[in-house]
Protein backbone atom coordinates (compact mmCIF):
# COMPACT_ATOMS: atom_id res chain seq x y z
CA UNK A 1 0.00 0.00 0.00
CA UNK A 2 1.17 3.77 -0.50
CA UNK A 3 0.27 5.28 2.45
CA UNK A 4 1.35 9.06 2.36
CA UNK A 5 -0.33 11.08 0.05
CA UNK A 6 -2.57 14.41 -0.09
CA UNK A 7 -4.42 14.19 -3.52
CA UNK A 8 -3.19 10.68 -5.06
CA UNK A 9 -4.13 12.50 -8.86
CA UNK A 10 -0.68 14.45 -7.71
CA UNK A 11 0.93 11.47 -6.29
CA UNK A 12 3.74 11.32 -9.09
CA UNK A 13 4.33 15.38 -9.46
CA UNK A 14 4.66 15.72 -5.51
CA UNK A 15 6.95 13.18 -5.83
CA UNK A 16 9.45 14.49 -8.29
CA UNK A 17 9.05 18.01 -6.61
CA UNK A 18 10.00 16.41 -3.18
CA UNK A 19 12.48 14.51 -5.08
CA UNK A 20 14.28 17.69 -6.69
CA UNK A 21 14.21 19.48 -3.76
CA UNK A 22 15.97 16.66 -1.96
CA UNK A 23 18.19 16.32 -4.52
CA UNK A 24 19.28 20.01 -5.91
CA UNK A 25 23.10 19.62 -6.65
CA UNK A 26 22.47 16.94 -9.32
CA UNK A 27 18.63 17.60 -10.45
CA UNK A 28 17.10 20.73 -11.99
CA UNK A 29 12.90 20.73 -12.44
CA UNK A 30 11.91 21.02 -16.07
CA UNK A 31 8.09 20.76 -17.79
CA UNK A 32 7.84 16.92 -18.36
CA UNK A 33 10.52 15.48 -15.86
CA UNK A 34 14.61 16.52 -14.63
CA UNK A 35 17.54 17.85 -16.25
CA UNK A 36 21.26 17.98 -14.50
CA UNK A 37 21.73 21.06 -12.19
CA UNK A 38 25.48 20.83 -13.16
CA UNK A 39 27.76 21.69 -16.14
CA UNK A 40 27.81 19.68 -18.94
CA UNK A 41 30.72 19.81 -21.08
CA UNK A 42 29.30 21.71 -24.65
CA UNK A 43 29.30 19.07 -27.10
CA UNK A 44 28.80 16.21 -25.06
CA UNK A 45 25.64 13.45 -26.30
CA UNK A 46 22.32 14.10 -23.81
CA UNK A 47 21.30 10.22 -22.84
CA UNK A 48 17.78 11.04 -22.20
CA UNK A 49 15.49 8.45 -20.19
CA UNK A 50 12.44 7.92 -18.87
CA UNK A 51 9.30 6.54 -18.88
CA UNK A 52 6.18 5.86 -16.62
CA UNK A 53 6.55 6.99 -12.98
CA UNK A 54 6.74 4.49 -10.10
CA UNK A 55 10.06 2.84 -10.55
CA UNK A 56 12.26 4.86 -8.71
CA UNK A 57 15.49 5.30 -8.94
CA UNK A 58 14.59 5.01 -12.45
CA UNK A 59 14.26 7.32 -13.82
CA UNK A 60 14.45 10.82 -12.47
CA UNK A 61 17.46 8.90 -9.79
CA UNK A 62 19.59 8.00 -12.76
CA UNK A 63 20.12 11.37 -13.70
CA UNK A 64 24.00 13.14 -13.08
CA UNK A 65 27.41 12.95 -14.34
CA UNK A 66 28.54 9.72 -15.71
CA UNK A 67 24.94 8.51 -16.47
CA UNK A 68 21.71 10.50 -17.56
CA UNK A 69 20.98 13.98 -19.00
CA UNK A 70 17.70 14.34 -18.12
CA UNK A 71 14.71 11.72 -17.08
CA UNK A 72 11.47 12.05 -18.55
CA UNK A 73 8.57 11.47 -15.78
CA UNK A 74 5.01 10.10 -16.89
CA UNK A 75 2.61 9.39 -14.43
CA UNK A 76 2.63 6.26 -12.87
CA UNK A 77 2.95 3.72 -15.13
CA UNK A 78 2.07 5.90 -17.96
CA UNK A 79 4.29 6.79 -20.69
CA UNK A 80 4.86 10.51 -20.73
CA UNK A 81 3.66 13.06 -23.82
CA UNK A 82 5.79 13.58 -26.81
CA UNK A 83 5.75 17.22 -25.38
CA UNK A 84 7.00 16.09 -22.58
CA UNK A 85 9.92 14.08 -24.00
CA UNK A 86 10.82 17.19 -26.26
CA UNK A 87 11.07 19.64 -23.78
CA UNK A 88 13.65 17.49 -21.24
CA UNK A 89 15.59 16.67 -24.49
CA UNK A 90 15.95 20.06 -25.56
CA UNK A 91 16.99 20.82 -22.00
CA UNK A 92 19.30 18.43 -21.52
CA UNK A 93 20.62 19.00 -25.21
CA UNK A 94 24.36 20.28 -24.66
CA UNK A 95 25.05 20.34 -28.78
CA UNK A 96 25.89 16.56 -29.13
CA UNK A 97 22.55 15.56 -29.86
CA UNK A 98 20.20 13.44 -27.99
CA UNK A 99 20.12 9.58 -27.58
CA UNK A 100 16.43 8.51 -26.13
CA UNK A 101 16.98 5.59 -24.38
CA UNK A 102 13.74 3.57 -22.43
CA UNK A 103 12.03 0.26 -22.49
CA UNK A 104 10.45 -1.09 -25.18
CA UNK A 105 6.38 -0.53 -24.37
CA UNK A 106 3.68 0.86 -26.85
CA UNK A 107 3.19 4.47 -25.45
CA UNK A 108 6.36 5.20 -24.97
CA UNK A 109 7.48 3.92 -28.31
CA UNK A 110 5.17 6.81 -29.97
CA UNK A 111 5.33 9.84 -27.97
CA UNK A 112 9.63 9.58 -27.55
CA UNK A 113 9.04 8.60 -31.06
CA UNK A 114 7.55 11.94 -32.27
CA UNK A 115 9.85 13.99 -29.72
CA UNK A 116 12.82 12.61 -31.22
CA UNK A 117 11.32 13.59 -35.42
CA UNK A 118 10.31 17.02 -33.71
CA UNK A 119 13.77 17.37 -32.50
CA UNK A 120 15.55 16.14 -35.75
CA UNK A 121 13.39 18.80 -37.45
CA UNK A 122 14.72 21.40 -35.52
CA UNK A 123 18.27 19.98 -36.31
CA UNK A 124 19.20 18.39 -32.88
CA UNK A 125 19.92 15.06 -33.91
CA UNK A 126 18.56 12.70 -31.63
CA UNK A 127 18.44 8.71 -31.64
CA UNK A 128 17.09 5.88 -30.02
CA UNK A 129 17.95 2.56 -28.21
CA UNK A 130 14.87 0.44 -26.71
CA UNK A 131 15.90 -1.78 -23.97
CA UNK A 132 14.54 -4.84 -24.67
CA UNK A 133 15.82 -7.20 -21.59
CA UNK A 134 12.89 -9.34 -20.21
CA UNK A 135 13.60 -12.74 -21.17
CA UNK A 136 10.06 -13.61 -20.28
CA UNK A 137 8.21 -11.54 -22.61
CA UNK A 138 9.49 -12.92 -26.08
CA UNK A 139 11.33 -16.03 -27.24
CA UNK A 140 15.05 -15.18 -28.25
CA UNK A 141 13.83 -15.18 -32.03
CA UNK A 142 12.33 -12.08 -31.34
CA UNK A 143 14.78 -9.67 -29.24
CA UNK A 144 12.75 -6.86 -30.37
CA UNK A 145 9.32 -7.58 -28.95
CA UNK A 146 10.99 -8.10 -25.83
CA UNK A 147 9.99 -5.22 -23.16
CA UNK A 148 12.56 -3.57 -21.09
CA UNK A 149 13.15 -4.18 -17.17
CA UNK A 150 15.61 -3.44 -14.85
CA UNK A 151 18.35 -4.23 -17.93
CA UNK A 152 17.70 -0.01 -18.83
CA UNK A 153 20.70 0.50 -15.94
CA UNK A 154 23.20 -1.18 -18.06
CA UNK A 155 21.91 0.14 -21.14
CA UNK A 156 21.68 3.44 -19.82
CA UNK A 157 24.94 3.35 -17.98
CA UNK A 158 27.10 2.06 -20.81
CA UNK A 159 25.83 4.66 -23.08
CA UNK A 160 26.27 7.50 -20.30
CA UNK A 161 29.60 6.95 -19.73
CA UNK A 162 30.26 6.54 -23.24
CA UNK A 163 28.48 9.76 -23.59
CA UNK A 164 30.53 11.58 -20.58
CA UNK A 165 33.69 10.70 -22.31
CA UNK A 166 33.06 12.72 -25.28
CA UNK A 167 32.37 10.18 -27.31
CA UNK A 168 29.90 11.13 -30.46
CA UNK A 169 26.71 10.19 -30.88
CA UNK A 170 27.22 7.47 -33.49
CA UNK A 171 29.64 5.60 -31.55
CA UNK A 172 27.09 6.15 -28.02
CA UNK A 173 24.46 4.82 -29.99
CA UNK A 174 26.64 1.89 -30.88
CA UNK A 175 27.53 1.20 -27.65
CA UNK A 176 23.54 1.46 -25.97
CA UNK A 177 22.66 -0.77 -28.54
CA UNK A 178 25.60 -3.53 -27.85
CA UNK A 179 24.92 -3.28 -24.16
CA UNK A 180 21.44 -3.82 -24.51
CA UNK A 181 21.98 -6.89 -27.18
CA UNK A 182 23.97 -8.57 -24.68
CA UNK A 183 21.71 -7.73 -21.27
CA UNK A 184 19.14 -10.55 -20.05
CA UNK A 185 16.80 -10.41 -16.95
CA UNK A 186 13.89 -12.37 -15.41
CA UNK A 187 12.07 -11.35 -13.15
CA UNK A 188 9.38 -12.82 -10.03
CA UNK A 189 7.02 -12.02 -7.93
CA UNK A 190 5.29 -13.00 -4.67
CA UNK A 191 2.79 -9.93 -4.39
CA UNK A 192 1.22 -7.58 -6.53
CA UNK A 193 1.93 -3.27 -6.02
CA UNK A 194 -0.41 -1.26 -5.09
CA UNK A 195 -1.37 2.38 -6.69
CA UNK A 196 -1.88 5.13 -4.49
CA UNK A 197 -5.13 5.19 -3.53
CA UNK A 198 -6.06 2.91 -4.77
CA UNK A 199 -7.84 0.04 -2.59
CA UNK A 200 -6.61 -3.08 -4.09
CA UNK A 201 -3.18 -4.13 -5.37
CA UNK A 202 -2.63 -4.47 -9.37
CA UNK A 203 -2.36 -8.49 -9.07
CA UNK A 204 -2.09 -10.91 -6.39
CA UNK A 205 0.29 -13.52 -5.98
CA UNK A 206 -1.51 -16.90 -4.27
CA UNK A 207 -0.23 -17.36 -0.91
CA UNK A 208 2.72 -19.62 -0.78
CA UNK A 209 3.46 -19.18 -4.60
CA UNK A 210 5.82 -17.35 -7.00
CA UNK A 211 4.83 -15.87 -10.41
CA UNK A 212 7.95 -16.28 -12.80
CA UNK A 213 8.42 -13.37 -15.65
CA UNK A 214 6.33 -10.82 -14.41
CA UNK A 215 6.27 -7.40 -15.86
CA UNK A 216 7.19 -3.97 -14.01
CA UNK A 217 4.11 -2.68 -14.31
CA UNK A 218 1.72 -5.74 -13.41
CA UNK A 219 2.08 -7.56 -16.86
CA UNK A 220 0.89 -11.14 -16.22
CA UNK A 221 4.02 -13.99 -15.70
CA UNK A 222 4.24 -17.10 -18.12
CA UNK A 223 3.89 -19.04 -14.94
CA UNK A 224 3.36 -19.70 -11.26
CA UNK A 225 5.20 -21.97 -9.51
CA UNK A 226 5.54 -23.20 -5.49
CA UNK A 227 7.37 -20.52 -3.12
CA UNK A 228 11.05 -21.57 -3.78
CA UNK A 229 14.07 -21.91 -1.56
CA UNK A 230 17.13 -19.06 -1.83
CA UNK A 231 19.12 -21.74 -2.91
CA UNK A 232 16.28 -23.03 -5.71
CA UNK A 233 15.61 -19.38 -6.61
CA UNK A 234 18.58 -18.49 -7.59
CA UNK A 235 19.33 -22.38 -9.69
CA UNK A 236 16.22 -20.72 -11.54
CA UNK A 237 17.62 -17.41 -12.79
CA UNK A 238 20.90 -18.44 -13.38
CA UNK A 239 20.06 -21.35 -15.50
CA UNK A 240 17.02 -19.57 -17.54
CA UNK A 241 19.49 -16.65 -17.91
CA UNK A 242 22.39 -18.59 -19.07
CA UNK A 243 20.12 -20.78 -21.48
CA UNK A 244 19.32 -16.93 -23.29
CA UNK A 245 22.54 -16.42 -23.38
CA UNK A 246 24.10 -13.62 -26.57
CA UNK A 247 26.07 -15.36 -29.38
CA UNK A 248 29.08 -13.84 -29.06
CA UNK A 249 29.12 -13.84 -25.14
CA UNK A 250 32.38 -14.18 -23.37
CA UNK A 251 32.95 -15.23 -19.77
CA UNK A 252 32.89 -11.79 -18.14
CA UNK A 253 29.59 -10.78 -16.60
CA UNK A 254 27.84 -7.97 -14.55
CA UNK A 255 25.51 -9.34 -12.58
CA UNK A 256 22.58 -7.19 -10.88
CA UNK A 257 19.92 -8.34 -8.46
CA UNK A 258 17.13 -5.91 -8.47
CA UNK A 259 14.73 -5.65 -5.86
CA UNK A 260 11.54 -4.83 -6.88
CA UNK A 261 10.21 -2.82 -3.66
CA UNK A 262 9.43 -4.93 -0.82
CA UNK A 263 11.78 -7.05 -0.44
CA UNK A 264 14.54 -6.48 2.29
CA UNK A 265 18.10 -5.83 1.04
CA UNK A 266 19.08 -8.53 3.28
CA UNK A 267 17.23 -11.25 1.49
CA UNK A 268 18.58 -9.52 -1.50
CA UNK A 269 22.05 -10.61 -0.11
CA UNK A 270 21.34 -14.32 0.58
CA UNK A 271 20.13 -14.69 -2.67
CA UNK A 272 22.76 -12.72 -4.33
CA UNK A 273 25.51 -14.89 -2.63
CA UNK A 274 24.17 -18.05 -4.27
CA UNK A 275 23.53 -16.32 -7.72
CA UNK A 276 27.20 -15.79 -7.42
CA UNK A 277 28.36 -19.31 -6.96
CA UNK A 278 26.48 -20.35 -9.85
CA UNK A 279 27.75 -18.01 -11.47
CA UNK A 280 31.51 -18.70 -11.04
CA UNK A 281 30.69 -22.22 -11.04
CA UNK A 282 29.30 -21.85 -14.86
CA UNK A 283 32.87 -20.66 -15.55
CA UNK A 284 32.09 -16.92 -15.30
CA UNK A 285 33.87 -14.37 -13.91
CA UNK A 286 31.32 -11.39 -11.96
CA UNK A 287 32.84 -7.90 -12.63
CA UNK A 288 31.05 -5.16 -10.12
CA UNK A 289 27.87 -6.50 -9.40
CA UNK A 290 24.50 -4.21 -8.11
CA UNK A 291 22.72 -5.84 -5.59
CA UNK A 292 19.76 -3.01 -4.40
CA UNK A 293 16.90 -1.24 -5.75
CA UNK A 294 17.56 -0.01 -8.85
CA UNK A 295 13.86 -0.45 -11.52
CA UNK A 296 11.35 -0.73 -8.92
CA UNK A 297 7.55 -1.72 -8.97
CA UNK A 298 5.88 0.81 -6.63
CA UNK A 299 5.76 -1.50 -3.84
CA UNK A 300 5.76 -4.68 -5.62
CA UNK A 301 7.47 -7.85 -3.77
CA UNK A 302 9.12 -9.22 -6.15
CA UNK A 303 12.72 -9.14 -7.28
CA UNK A 304 14.87 -9.53 -10.46
CA UNK A 305 18.08 -10.90 -11.75
CA UNK A 306 20.22 -9.27 -14.92
CA UNK A 307 22.92 -10.42 -16.59
CA UNK A 308 25.24 -8.23 -18.58
CA UNK A 309 27.44 -10.11 -20.85
CA UNK A 310 31.35 -8.05 -21.12
CA UNK A 311 33.29 -6.84 -23.86
CA UNK A 312 36.70 -5.23 -23.25
CA UNK A 313 34.61 -1.85 -24.17
CA UNK A 314 31.53 -2.66 -22.63
CA UNK A 315 33.58 -3.35 -19.51
CA UNK A 316 35.49 -0.02 -19.81
CA UNK A 317 31.93 1.59 -19.48
CA UNK A 318 30.60 0.00 -17.32
CA UNK A 319 33.21 0.97 -14.49
CA UNK A 320 33.56 4.02 -15.39
CA UNK A 321 32.67 6.09 -12.51
CA UNK A 322 29.06 8.00 -12.16
CA UNK A 323 27.33 10.07 -9.72
CA UNK A 324 23.42 10.59 -9.72
CA UNK A 325 21.55 10.16 -6.65
CA UNK A 326 19.58 6.55 -7.08
CA UNK A 327 23.48 5.49 -8.36
CA UNK A 328 26.53 6.15 -7.63
CA UNK A 329 30.15 4.39 -8.86
CA UNK A 330 33.70 5.30 -8.61
CA UNK A 331 34.35 9.45 -7.62
CA UNK A 332 34.16 12.58 -9.76
CA UNK A 333 35.02 15.69 -9.26
CA UNK A 334 32.47 18.53 -8.08
CA UNK A 335 31.01 20.04 -10.75
CA UNK A 336 30.00 23.51 -10.37
CA UNK A 337 26.12 24.45 -11.61
CA UNK A 338 25.05 24.80 -14.24
CA UNK A 339 23.01 28.20 -15.72
CA UNK A 340 20.12 27.26 -18.12
CA UNK A 341 18.14 29.59 -20.37
CA UNK A 342 14.35 30.15 -19.60
CA UNK A 343 12.39 28.58 -22.08
CA UNK A 344 9.93 31.62 -22.14
CA UNK A 345 12.68 33.72 -23.50
CA UNK A 346 13.06 31.32 -26.56
CA UNK A 347 9.70 31.72 -27.14
CA UNK A 348 9.47 35.51 -27.66
CA UNK A 349 13.10 35.40 -29.87
CA UNK A 350 11.17 33.13 -32.37
CA UNK A 351 8.23 35.31 -32.29
CA UNK A 352 9.92 38.64 -32.87
CA UNK A 353 10.29 38.33 -36.54
CA UNK A 354 7.07 37.64 -37.55
CA UNK A 355 5.08 39.83 -40.28
CA UNK A 356 2.19 41.26 -40.44
CA UNK A 357 1.14 38.71 -43.53
CA UNK A 358 2.68 35.23 -41.92
CA UNK A 359 0.59 36.80 -38.85
CA UNK A 360 -2.73 36.95 -40.31
CA UNK A 361 -1.78 33.41 -42.01
CA UNK A 362 -1.13 32.19 -38.18
CA UNK A 363 -4.61 33.89 -37.36
CA UNK A 364 -6.01 31.88 -40.48
CA UNK A 365 -4.34 28.49 -39.03
CA UNK A 366 -6.24 29.21 -35.47
CA UNK A 367 -9.50 29.57 -36.97
CA UNK A 368 -9.08 25.75 -39.13
CA UNK A 369 -7.96 23.85 -35.54
CA UNK A 370 -11.37 25.54 -34.35
CA UNK A 371 -13.64 24.50 -37.24
CA UNK A 372 -11.56 20.63 -36.42
CA UNK A 373 -12.54 21.27 -32.83
CA UNK A 374 -16.39 21.85 -33.78
CA UNK A 375 -16.28 18.96 -35.37
CA UNK A 376 -15.37 16.63 -33.00
CA UNK A 377 -17.47 18.23 -30.31
CA UNK A 378 -20.61 17.70 -32.49
CA UNK A 379 -19.78 14.19 -32.59
CA UNK A 380 -17.98 13.10 -29.62
CA UNK A 381 -20.83 10.49 -28.91
CA UNK A 382 -21.25 8.81 -32.30
CA UNK A 383 -17.49 8.81 -31.96
CA UNK A 384 -17.26 6.94 -28.72
CA UNK A 385 -20.03 4.58 -29.73
CA UNK A 386 -18.36 3.44 -32.96
CA UNK A 387 -15.04 2.84 -30.93
CA UNK A 388 -17.07 0.77 -27.99
CA UNK A 389 -18.05 -1.83 -30.65
CA UNK A 390 -14.13 -3.38 -30.80
CA UNK A 391 -11.58 -0.67 -29.01
CA UNK A 392 -12.20 0.80 -25.54
CA UNK A 393 -14.58 3.59 -26.35
CA UNK A 394 -12.75 6.46 -25.25
CA UNK A 395 -12.21 7.99 -29.28
CA UNK A 396 -14.95 10.53 -28.55
CA UNK A 397 -13.34 11.70 -25.28
CA UNK A 398 -9.92 11.51 -26.53
CA UNK A 399 -10.26 13.46 -29.78
CA UNK A 400 -12.55 16.05 -28.14
CA UNK A 401 -9.43 16.78 -25.00
CA UNK A 402 -6.91 16.99 -27.71
CA UNK A 403 -8.68 19.04 -30.10
CA UNK A 404 -10.30 21.05 -27.38
CA UNK A 405 -6.83 22.02 -26.52
CA UNK A 406 -5.09 22.22 -29.64
CA UNK A 407 -7.78 25.04 -30.37
CA UNK A 408 -7.35 26.90 -27.48
CA UNK A 409 -3.29 27.01 -27.93
CA UNK A 410 -3.34 27.85 -31.41
CA UNK A 411 -5.60 30.73 -30.34
CA UNK A 412 -2.75 32.04 -27.27
CA UNK A 413 0.06 31.81 -30.40
CA UNK A 414 -1.99 33.19 -32.91
CA UNK A 415 -3.10 36.31 -30.30
CA UNK A 416 0.31 36.60 -29.70
CA UNK A 417 1.25 37.45 -33.41
CA UNK A 418 2.64 33.79 -34.04
CA UNK A 419 2.98 32.14 -37.90
CA UNK A 420 1.60 28.94 -39.21
CA UNK A 421 4.58 27.17 -37.87
CA UNK A 422 4.15 28.07 -34.23
CA UNK A 423 0.46 27.79 -34.32
CA UNK A 424 0.29 24.51 -35.34
CA UNK A 425 3.08 23.42 -33.51
CA UNK A 426 1.83 24.95 -30.48
CA UNK A 427 -1.31 22.99 -31.37
CA UNK A 428 0.42 19.60 -32.34
CA UNK A 429 2.09 19.82 -28.73
CA UNK A 430 -1.47 20.20 -26.57
CA UNK A 431 -3.00 17.87 -28.76
CA UNK A 432 -1.17 15.02 -28.18
CA UNK A 433 -0.36 16.00 -24.58
CA UNK A 434 -3.86 16.46 -23.84
CA UNK A 435 -5.57 13.75 -25.75
CA UNK A 436 -3.94 10.40 -24.53
CA UNK A 437 -4.77 7.53 -26.75
CA UNK A 438 -3.00 6.43 -30.13
CA UNK A 439 -5.20 9.03 -32.06
CA UNK A 440 -4.39 11.62 -30.21
CA UNK A 441 -0.34 11.31 -30.90
CA UNK A 442 -0.74 10.51 -33.95
CA UNK A 443 -3.01 13.83 -34.53
CA UNK A 444 -0.48 15.82 -32.54
CA UNK A 445 2.48 14.85 -34.27
CA UNK A 446 0.71 15.13 -37.58
CA UNK A 447 -0.33 18.67 -37.10
CA UNK A 448 3.18 19.77 -35.86
CA UNK A 449 4.49 18.07 -39.04
CA UNK A 450 2.17 20.28 -41.32
CA UNK A 451 3.41 23.25 -39.08
CA UNK A 452 6.72 22.44 -39.93
CA UNK A 453 6.63 22.21 -44.02
CA UNK A 454 4.49 24.95 -43.96
CA UNK A 455 6.84 26.90 -41.93
CA UNK A 456 6.70 31.02 -41.39
CA UNK A 457 5.74 32.81 -44.82
CA UNK A 458 3.68 35.92 -45.84
CA UNK A 459 1.37 33.79 -48.34
CA UNK A 460 1.25 29.94 -49.36
CA UNK A 461 0.59 28.21 -52.70
CA UNK A 462 -0.75 25.06 -54.08
CA UNK A 463 2.33 22.93 -54.22
CA UNK A 464 2.93 23.90 -50.09
CA UNK A 465 -0.81 22.84 -49.38
CA UNK A 466 -0.30 19.35 -50.73
CA UNK A 467 3.67 19.04 -49.25
CA UNK A 468 1.93 20.25 -45.70
CA UNK A 469 -1.02 17.19 -46.53
CA UNK A 470 2.14 15.10 -47.61
CA UNK A 471 3.73 15.93 -44.17
CA UNK A 472 0.45 15.35 -42.15
CA UNK A 473 0.02 11.96 -43.59
CA UNK A 474 3.74 10.62 -43.44
CA UNK A 475 4.00 11.79 -39.94
CA UNK A 476 0.77 9.21 -39.13
CA UNK A 477 2.57 6.48 -40.87
CA UNK A 478 5.72 7.28 -39.73
CA UNK A 479 5.36 6.78 -36.06
CA UNK A 480 1.84 4.25 -36.31
CA UNK A 481 3.40 2.36 -38.98
CA UNK A 482 -0.07 1.38 -39.90
CA UNK A 483 -0.64 0.65 -43.72
CA UNK A 484 -3.53 0.72 -46.37
CA UNK A 485 -5.87 -2.05 -45.43
CA UNK A 486 -4.99 -2.10 -41.56
CA UNK A 487 -8.05 -0.71 -40.26
CA UNK A 488 -7.30 2.55 -39.16
CA UNK A 489 -7.47 6.31 -40.40
CA UNK A 490 -4.49 5.74 -42.26
CA UNK A 491 -7.40 3.77 -44.81
CA UNK A 492 -9.25 7.70 -45.09
CA UNK A 493 -5.87 9.65 -45.01
CA UNK A 494 -4.17 7.78 -48.18
CA UNK A 495 -6.98 8.36 -50.61
CA UNK A 496 -7.69 11.89 -49.47
CA UNK A 497 -3.48 12.99 -49.84
CA UNK A 498 -4.08 10.95 -53.27
CA UNK A 499 -7.23 12.74 -54.42
CA UNK A 500 -5.76 15.99 -53.54
CA UNK A 501 -2.41 15.52 -55.08
CA UNK A 502 -4.47 14.65 -58.60
CA UNK A 503 -6.90 17.13 -58.51
CA UNK A 504 -4.17 20.20 -57.82
CA UNK A 505 -2.39 18.04 -60.75
CA UNK A 506 -5.74 18.63 -63.23
CA UNK A 507 -5.18 22.42 -61.90
CA UNK A 508 -7.98 22.73 -59.32
CA UNK A 509 -7.60 25.35 -57.45
CA UNK A 510 -6.88 24.43 -53.60
CA UNK A 511 -10.45 24.73 -52.16
CA UNK A 512 -11.51 22.68 -55.05
CA UNK A 513 -8.97 19.89 -54.57
CA UNK A 514 -9.70 20.28 -50.80
CA UNK A 515 -13.24 19.44 -52.03
CA UNK A 516 -12.57 16.15 -53.92
CA UNK A 517 -10.33 15.24 -51.09
CA UNK A 518 -12.54 15.12 -48.87
CA UNK A 519 -15.00 13.05 -50.86
CA UNK A 520 -11.99 10.21 -51.30
CA UNK A 521 -12.02 10.68 -47.58
CA UNK A 522 -15.32 10.04 -46.43
CA UNK A 523 -15.71 7.11 -49.05
CA UNK A 524 -12.82 6.08 -47.96
CA UNK A 525 -13.58 5.76 -44.32
CA UNK A 526 -17.04 4.29 -44.81
CA UNK A 527 -15.24 1.17 -46.70
CA UNK A 528 -13.31 0.83 -43.66
CA UNK A 529 -16.10 -1.20 -42.45
CA UNK A 530 -16.05 -4.18 -44.16
CA UNK A 531 -11.91 -4.36 -42.94
CA UNK A 532 -10.53 -6.26 -39.96
CA UNK A 533 -8.78 -4.08 -38.00
CA UNK A 534 -4.58 -5.14 -38.15
CA UNK A 535 -3.13 -2.33 -35.99
CA UNK A 536 -4.17 -0.78 -32.50
CA UNK A 537 -6.44 -1.69 -30.02
CA UNK A 538 -9.12 -2.89 -31.93
CA UNK A 539 -7.22 -5.63 -33.17
CA UNK A 540 -7.78 -8.39 -30.26
CA UNK A 541 -11.56 -7.82 -31.42
CA UNK A 542 -11.23 -7.73 -35.02
CA UNK A 543 -14.58 -9.67 -35.85
CA UNK A 544 -16.62 -7.46 -33.48
CA UNK A 545 -15.65 -4.56 -36.02
CA UNK A 546 -16.43 -6.25 -39.07
CA UNK A 547 -19.51 -4.03 -40.78
CA UNK A 548 -18.71 -1.11 -38.54
CA UNK A 549 -16.44 1.70 -39.71
CA UNK A 550 -12.77 2.57 -38.23
CA UNK A 551 -13.74 5.55 -35.64
CA UNK A 552 -9.80 6.96 -36.11
CA UNK A 553 -11.35 7.27 -40.23
CA UNK A 554 -14.40 8.43 -39.51
CA UNK A 555 -13.22 11.41 -37.14
CA UNK A 556 -10.38 12.28 -39.80
CA UNK A 557 -13.20 12.41 -42.91
CA UNK A 558 -15.84 15.24 -40.27
CA UNK A 559 -12.93 16.62 -39.70
CA UNK A 560 -11.68 17.08 -42.92
CA UNK A 561 -15.46 17.99 -44.20
CA UNK A 562 -15.59 20.84 -41.54
CA UNK A 563 -13.04 22.37 -42.59
CA UNK A 564 -12.97 22.07 -46.46
CA UNK A 565 -16.58 23.58 -45.92
CA UNK A 566 -14.68 26.69 -43.69
CA UNK A 567 -12.22 27.29 -46.14
CA UNK A 568 -14.64 27.24 -49.19
CA UNK A 569 -14.23 30.94 -49.74
CA UNK A 570 -18.17 31.36 -50.67
CA UNK A 571 -17.52 34.04 -47.42
CA UNK A 572 -14.23 36.05 -47.59
CA UNK A 573 -12.03 34.89 -44.83
CA UNK A 574 -12.63 38.00 -43.34
CA UNK A 575 -10.43 38.70 -39.55
CA UNK A 576 -13.91 38.69 -37.96
CA UNK A 577 -14.92 35.90 -39.73
CA UNK A 578 -11.88 33.80 -38.20
CA UNK A 579 -12.45 35.39 -34.69
CA UNK A 580 -15.83 33.74 -34.81
CA UNK A 581 -14.40 30.49 -35.83
CA UNK A 582 -11.86 30.64 -32.95
CA UNK A 583 -14.86 31.64 -30.71
CA UNK A 584 -16.61 28.55 -32.30
CA UNK A 585 -19.34 27.03 -30.66
CA UNK A 586 -17.14 24.00 -28.67
CA UNK A 587 -15.01 26.40 -26.52
CA UNK A 588 -17.01 25.89 -23.69
CA UNK A 589 -17.89 22.01 -24.22
P1 LIG B 1 -6.78 4.24 -28.39
O1 LIG B 1 -6.73 3.19 -29.46
O2 LIG B 1 -5.44 4.44 -27.73
O3 LIG B 1 -7.92 4.06 -27.42
P2 LIG B 1 -8.37 6.18 -29.80
O4 LIG B 1 -9.55 5.37 -29.39
O5 LIG B 1 -8.44 7.64 -29.56
O6 LIG B 1 -7.04 5.62 -29.19
O7 LIG B 1 -8.15 6.02 -31.37
C1 LIG B 1 -8.41 4.83 -32.03
C2 LIG B 1 -8.09 5.07 -33.50
O8 LIG B 1 -6.71 5.32 -33.66
C3 LIG B 1 -8.36 3.88 -34.38
O9 LIG B 1 -9.70 3.88 -34.81
C4 LIG B 1 -7.41 4.08 -35.55
O10 LIG B 1 -7.98 4.86 -36.57
C5 LIG B 1 -6.30 4.89 -34.94
N1 LIG B 1 -5.10 4.07 -34.79
C6 LIG B 1 -4.81 3.16 -33.83
N2 LIG B 1 -3.58 2.63 -34.02
C7 LIG B 1 -3.10 3.24 -35.15
C8 LIG B 1 -1.88 3.15 -35.89
N3 LIG B 1 -0.90 2.34 -35.50
N4 LIG B 1 -1.74 3.93 -37.00
C9 LIG B 1 -2.73 4.77 -37.39
N5 LIG B 1 -3.88 4.90 -36.72
C10 LIG B 1 -4.07 4.15 -35.63
MG1 LIG C 1 -9.90 4.03 -28.01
Amino acid sequence: MTLIFDNPAEFEQEALDGFVAANRGYVARVDGGVVRSTDVAAGQVAVVVGGGSGHYPAFAGLVGPGLAAGAVCGNIFTSPSAGQAYRVAKAANAGGGVLFSYGNYAGDVIHFGEAQQRLNAEGIETRTVLVTDDIASAPLDQLDKRRGIAGDLTVFKIAGAAAEAGLHLDAVERLAVRANYRTRSLGVAFDGCTLPGAAEPLFHVPAGKMALGLGIHGEPGISEQPLPTASELAELLVSRLLADKPDDAGNRVVAILNGLGRVKYEELFVLFGKIEKLLTAAGLTVVEPECGELVTSLDMSGLSLTLLWLDEELEHYWAAPADTPGFRKGSMAPRARRVMAAPEEAVAAEMEGTTAAAAGLGRLAAAVLAQARDAVVEHVEELGRLDAIAGDGDHGIGMRRGAVAAATAARDAAAAGASVQRVLSAAGEAWSERAGGTSGALWGSAVAAAGRTLGTKDSYRSEDAAAAVAAFVDAVTTLGKAGPGDKTMVDALLPFRDAFRAALGDGAPVTGALASAVTAARQAADATASLRPLKGRARPLAEKSLGHPDPGAVSFALIATRVSDYLDFSQPLSDSRMAASVAGNGARA
